[in-house]
C-alpha cells in the first residue's frame, strides 16, 4: 500500500512551493488510494510558532486538502507533531551511538570553521573530516575535562549511494560528497537529519515527494535508513522522488519571502482553491498537451509521479489568475455569488452596508461572472451599483469626457429616457443609435455613457449594467456628468 507524507515546518505562512508539495503527495495517495500523512515538523523551537501551526492547519482546509493522518483526525502512529515525539527519537539516537552508527563530536565551530577553509584552500573536500570519528578514551577524557558539549553526527559509510529518484531517474553520490552529519545538537535537541528519516520509518512511509532543495539530504537519509533497519527500527527505504524548483520573477528561485508566493495573498485576492491547485500542479506536471484548465478529480486520476518534469518550472502569475478566471466560469452561478460575498462586505466594499442591494447583486452576479479572473475584483465592479454616485476614476473620465462627447450624451439620454428598460437590448439599440447620430461606432458611443455611470472605462458588460442599475439612476448620473 501507498503511504505518502507532507511534512512542513510550521515557519510562518504557508508558500505555495508548499502547495505544490501538498498537492502532489495528495494526488498521489488518492491515485493510488493510499493513505497522506500529515505530520507537523516542529523541533525547532526557535522558529516555529503555535499561530504559523493553527495557519498552517486553517490553509490546508481551505485548499480543501484532506488527510488520513495527522492533526484533528489522529491515526495508528499518533501523535502527529514531532513536538510531542521528542523521546522517540532520544531513544534512537542512543541505539545508533550503542551500535556505532553515531559517534559523539566534540568539534568546536571554530575548529570546524578552521579546518573548512584550510580544506577549500587545498582543494579538498570541504565536509566534516571525520575527526572524532575513533576518539580514544583519553581523548574524549581530556574534550570532557575543558567542558565540551559534543553533538551526535552520523557515521556514513564508506561507500557510494545509488537511487533512482521517481523523478529523476538513477542519482549517485560519492562517499566524498557525503560526509558525517550531525542528527543530535549539544542541548540534546534532535535534528532535522533525523526525526525525518526516523518518522518516515516508524510511520511507515513507502514514497517521499519532496521538494529539489532537499536533495542532498537523500544520500543521508538512505544511509540512516540502513542503520534503522539493522536495529530493526525500519522495515524497508521508500523511494524518493524530487519536484522540480519553482522559478519566480528574473529566473530566479522562488523564495519563501517573495511577496508572490504567500498563499496568504491568493486567498486574500479571491483565488479559487480549485484554480490554484490547478495552476499549481502545472508546476512541473500537466494533464496534456491541449488542456491546462481541469478539476482535481481529473488530476487524481491522471496522475503519475513518473510524469514530473525535472527541470525548473516557472511560476507565472498571469496564466494563474487566467486559470482562476477558467474555473470562476465553471462555477454554479449560484455559488458564485456566494463565494463572492465576503467582497461585497467590510472592510473591502467601500459602501454603506445598508446600500447593497440583494436583487440587484442576484440580477449582475451572472454578468459579472463572465469577467472575472479573481473574485476580489467584484468590489469595484459592482460598486457602481452601491454607492450613491459614480467613483470618480480621473484616469477614466479624462480618457472618455472629450470634446463632443457632451452632445453625445445628451443624445443618449434622450433615447435612453425612450427606450424599452426592462431589456438590455433596447438600451443597447438606443446607445448605438445616439452613435450613429453623431458619426461614432458603438464602442466609442458607449465609454462616456460608461464613465458617466460607473465611473470606470472598463467595467462589465454596460447595457446589462445600465437595466440593473435602472433607468432613474442612470439618467440622474447622465445628468449630472453633463451638468
Ligand atoms: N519539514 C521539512 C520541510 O519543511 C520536510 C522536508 C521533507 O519533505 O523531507 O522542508
Amino acid at each position: 500500500p501507498v503511504r505518502v507524507r507532507f511534512c512542513p515546518s510550521p515557519t510562518g505562512n504557508p508558500h505555495v512551493g508548499l502547495v505544490r508539495t501538498a498537492l502532489f503527495n495528495w494526488a498521489f495517495a488518492k491515485h493510488h488510494q493510499g493513505t497522506l500523512v500529515f505530520r507537523i515538523e516542529d523541533t525547532d523551537a526557535a522558529r516555529d510558532s503555535e499561530e504559523s501551526y493553527t495557519q498552517l492547519l486553517d490553509s490546508m482546509r481551505w485548499l480543501g486538502f484532506d488527510w488520513d493522518e495527522g492533526p484533528e483526525v489522529g491515526g495508528p502512529h499518533a501523535p502527529y507533531r514531532q513536538s510531542q515525539r521528542m523521546d522517540l527519537y532520544k531513544d534512537v539516537a542512543a541505539k545508533l551511538l550503542d551500535a556505532g552508527h553515531a559517534y559523539r563530536c566534540y568539534c568546536s565551530q571554530e575548529e570546524l570553521d578552521t579546518r573548512r577553509e584550510a580544506a577549500r584552500a587545498a582543494g579538498k573536500p570541504s565536509g566534516y573530516d571525520g575527526h572524532c570519528r575513533e576518539l580514544t578514551d583519553a581523548q574524549v577524557a581530556e574534550y570532557k575535562a575543558q567542558g565540551r558539549e559534543p553533538i551526535v553526527r552520523f557515521r556514513m559509510p564508506d561507500e557510494t549511494i545509488t537511487f533512482t529518484d521517481l523523478v529523476r531517474g538513477e542519482l549517485t553520490f560519492t562517499p566524498e560528497n557525503v560526509p558525517d552529519y550531525g542528527i543530535v545538537r549539544a542541548n540534546g535537541a534532535p535534528l532535522y537529519t533525523l526525526v525525518n528519516p526516523v518518522d518516515d520509518a516508524l510511520m511507515e512511509i513507502t514514497h517521499v515527494l519532496r521538494g529539489e532543495d532537499l536533495l542532498s539530504s537523500t544520500p543521508r537519509q538512505i544511509a540512516l535508513y540502513k542503520a534503522l533497519i539493522e536495529l530493526g527500527i525500519a522495515q524497508q527505504i521508500p523511494s524518493f522522488g524530487h519536484l522540480p524548483y519553482v522559478m519566480g520573477e528574473g529566473n530566479k528561485k522562488l523564495s519563501k519571502r517573495d511577496p508572490q508566493s504567500s498563499l496568504n495573498l491568493y486567498r486574500e485576492r479571491g483565488f479559487l482553491p480549485e484554480g490554484l491547485l490547478n495552476y499549481l500542479s502545472l508546476l512541473g506536471w500537466s494533464l496534456s498537451a491541449d488542456q491546462d484548465v481541469f478539476t482535481m478529480d481529473e488530476m487524481i486520476a491522471a496522475f503519475d509521479i513518473a510524469d514530473v518534469n525535472p527541470n525548473p518550472a516557472r511560476f507565472d502569475l498571469k496564466k494563474c489568475e487566467a486559470i482562476n478566471g477558467d474555473h470562476i466560469r465553471m462555477l454554479d452561478v449560484k455559488d458564485f455569488t456566494e463565494r463572492c460575498r465576503p467582497w461585497l462586505q467590510a472592510p473591502f466594499a467601500p459602501w454603506a452596508p445598508e446600500a447593497f442591494d440583494e436583487a440587484k447583486w442576484q440580477a449582475i452576479a451572472p454578468h459579472a461572472q463572465t469577467r472575472l479572473k479573481v473574485l476580489s475584483e467584484i468590489t469595484d465592479n459592482v460598486d457602481f451599483l452601491f454607492l450613491p454616485e459614480p467613483v470618480k476614476d480621473e484616469a477614466s473620465w479624462t480618457k472618455a469626457m472629450k470634446e463632443g462627447s457632451d452632445a453625445l450624451l445628451r443624445t443618449a439620454r434622450e433615447k435612453l429616457e425612450a427606450a424599452d428598460w426592462t431589456s438590455a437590448e433596447s438600451l443597447k439599440e438606443a446607445v448605438l443609435a445616439a452613435g450613429e447620430a453623431h458619426g461614432l461606432k458603438l464602442g466609442k458611443a458607449q465609454a462616456p455613457v460608461r464613465v458617466a455611470v460607473t465611473g470606470r472605462t472598463v467595467g462589465l458588460p454596460l447595457f446589462e449594467s445600465l437595466e440593473v442599475l435602472g433607468k432613474e439612476k442612470t439618467l440622474a448620473r447622465i445628468d449630472a456628468a453633463l451638468a
